[in-house]
């Protein structure tokens, strides 16, 4: 079956309806509806303070205010990473992959998960012996290791330097393609938006002010001729 029809015919993997949150009587999210189909790879920007964190947390069921105001439907197995990788330091980098997991192949999971993201070898090594770019690989495996239904990115990238971001979005995607959760990637960055996703959502004034489906053929990144021959090499 060719993707886009499984995707007309998949159940949302999210069906938020009339979700608003405020904070001291400020409405920051107002009355919002929002359907992310199942497998589908989706942005989200907005300008600092749109409230794009806010309804991150709130999908990923990390907003306690926000339940009775609104109806959310989600899947069972959620992944969320942030701009942080926040690995644990005292605990080196497969057992950070590995917290929170079980059953007897789960180090093999997590060995697996980390050599999917590029960092086969630094199973032992600490987290503060990583760069930035390589801890939110790790973050990645970490997330990936539990097999999210959804994966949930809060400005992922927004502290590594451009070319690492680029690695990162070439990564991002491929695991995307690999194992096709529903993602949701709030950025702020408009570029990562359109090079990454297929649709592209902006948050404006508590509304869902854009929602913008990006048709093939794509700009993305790794295909892009300027990156095409560079790739195997960055
Ligand atoms: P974004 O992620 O788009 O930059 P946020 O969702 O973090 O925006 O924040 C949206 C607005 O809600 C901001 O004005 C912020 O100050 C406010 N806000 C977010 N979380 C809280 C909180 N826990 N308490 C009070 N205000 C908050
Ligand atoms: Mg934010």
């Amino acid at each position: 079956m060719a993707p886009h029809t499984q995707q007309l015919t998949a159940a949302p993997a999210v069906q938020l309806r009339g979700l608003t949150r405020s904070f001291d009587g400020r409405t920051v999210l107002d009355d919002i509806d929002l359907d992310l189909p199942a497998g589908q790879f989706t942005a989200l920007l907005g300008h600092s303070g749109s409230g794009k964190s806010t309804l991150l947390r709130a999908i990923a069921g990390l907003d306690h205010e926000v339940v009775g105001s609104g109806r959310l439907t989600a899947p069972e197995r959620v992944s969320v990473v942030f701009q942080d990788s926040r690995l644990l330091p005292w605990r080196r980098v497969l057992d950070n992959v590995l917290l929170g997991t079980n059953g007897k192949d789960a180090a093999e999971k997590g060995r697996e998960a980390l050599a999917e993201v590029g960092l086969k070898g630094r199973e032992r090594a600490w987290p503060n012996e990583l760069s930035g770019g390589e801890a939110q690989r790790a973050a990645l495996a970490r997330s990936l290791v539990r097999e999210p239904e959804l994966l949930l990115a809060d400005e992922p990238f927004g502290a590594l330097d451009a070319l690492t971001r680029i690695r990162m979005h070439v990564l991002l995607r491929e695991l995307w393609e690999r194992h096709r959760p529903s993602v949701l990637l709030v950025t702020h960055d408009v570029d990562e938006a359109i090079v990454l996703a297929d649709r592209v959502l902006v948050l404006d004034r508590g509304r869902i002010g854009l929602d913008l489906t990006i048709e093939a053929p794509h700009p993305r990144s790794y295909r892009h001729p300027l990156l095409g021959e560079y790739r195997e090499r960055l």
